[in-house]
């Protein structure tokens, strides 16, 4: 089939490129061809990467690229696509936007998926003709290495609308785990209140960035800590969802002026360079502000 992507940042090549491993075809859309292109060369260094790592041959590595076309133009895009999915920013007046745009150039079938990371999916089909086309699937970063997928069920979603996502999550070799709509799902209201928990103990010195990261590692045994997560999800996306999830589900999601602070000096993560960790060619290489920090082989 074919998969049309909008918005080609951090989780929109991703999703672009699992896509086009299952074997659909994929147009990858951004609103700046420099924003394509990027994108473009985000997916051949993950490629690259997992071929160096043995995971992915260099026949399947050349078979994905050639079925990913990027392009500026939604039309090019969108049409003849079975599925939509926009990861364009986290804003609910975009993502109506976006939907809206695409719903007078896709067919009455076509499926409009959102990869929200809190925002009500529900809202979003409210605007549109045929509502019960429009899903959630929330991705999680890096798309190409995280398993889960949460599918997630619009007030307005139909049956077929709902089957198509899990078949297709389950094509890509992936887990999907179907929630209704709600604020924050079930991934995000979980993840965010502890990566700002976490922020909070940096802010009252509790610990460093550093072992506030390993204590979740090595005490729970989560993969990585939310420190570093908050470095690759995007400290301004944390900030949005933060601020969203407040809203709807009260004070306890209050961001902390630490995060504020980063986000006003843009210091938002991997994607620049320095968040609460610094980065270089999409590595850790030491904590923000100690310029001379290791990571002392922590990872
Ligand atoms: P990002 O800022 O890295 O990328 C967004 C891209 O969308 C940008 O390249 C921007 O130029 C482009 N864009 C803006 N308007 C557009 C339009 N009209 N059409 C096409 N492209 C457009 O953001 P991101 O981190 O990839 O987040 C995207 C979505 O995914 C958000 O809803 C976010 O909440 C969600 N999400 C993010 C993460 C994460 O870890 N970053 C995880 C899960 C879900």
């Amino acid at each position: 089939m074919h998969v049309a992507v909008l918005g080609a940042g951090s989780m929109g090549h991703g999703i672009a490129q699992v896509s086009a491993m299952a074997g659909h075809t994929v147009s990858l859309r951004d609103v700046e061809r420099e924003f394509v292109d990027r994108g473009l060369d985000g997916i051949e260094g993950n490629l690259a990467g997992g071929v160096e790592r043995g995971k992915v041959s260099e026949r399947e590595m050349e078979a994905t690229l050639s079925r990913i076309e990027g392009t500026t133009d939604l039309e090019t895009a969108v049409s003849g696509a079975d599925l939509v999915v926009e990861a364009v920013p986290e804003e609910m007046a975009l993502k109506k936007e976006v939907f809206a745009d695409c719903e007078s150039l896709v067919t009455p079938e076509t499926v409009l998926a959102s990869n929200t990371s809190s925002l009500s999916v529900s809202e979003m089909a409210s605007a549109l003709e045929v509502p019960g086309r429009v899903v959630g699937l929330h991705f999680f970063n890096p798309p190409h290495i995280m398993e889960l997928v949460e599918v997630v069920i619009a007030e307005q979603t139909v049956g077929r609308t709902e089957a198509f996502a899990v078949e297709y999550v389950d094509d890509l070799g992936k887990e999907a785990v179907v929630v209704r709509d709600s604020a924050g799902f079930a991934s995000s209201r979980l993840g965010v209140v502890t990566g700002l928990e976490a922020i909070r103990m940096v802010e009252e010195g509790v610990a460093g960035p550093e072992d506030v990261d390993r204590a979740l590692r090595l005490g729970y045994g989560h993969p990585m800590g939310p420190i570093e997560l908050g470095d690759h999800v995007g400290l301004d996306v944390r900030l949005d969802i933060a601020e969203h999830l407040r809203e709807e589900l009260g004070e306890r999601f209050r961001p902390p002026q630490l995060l504020r602070r980063k986000v006003r000096a843009g210091k938002l993560g991997k994607k620049t360079g320095e968040g609460f960790y610094r980065w270089e060619g999409g590595e850790r290489v030491g904590v923000s502000g100690e310029e001379d920090a290791s990571d002392g082989g922590e990872r």
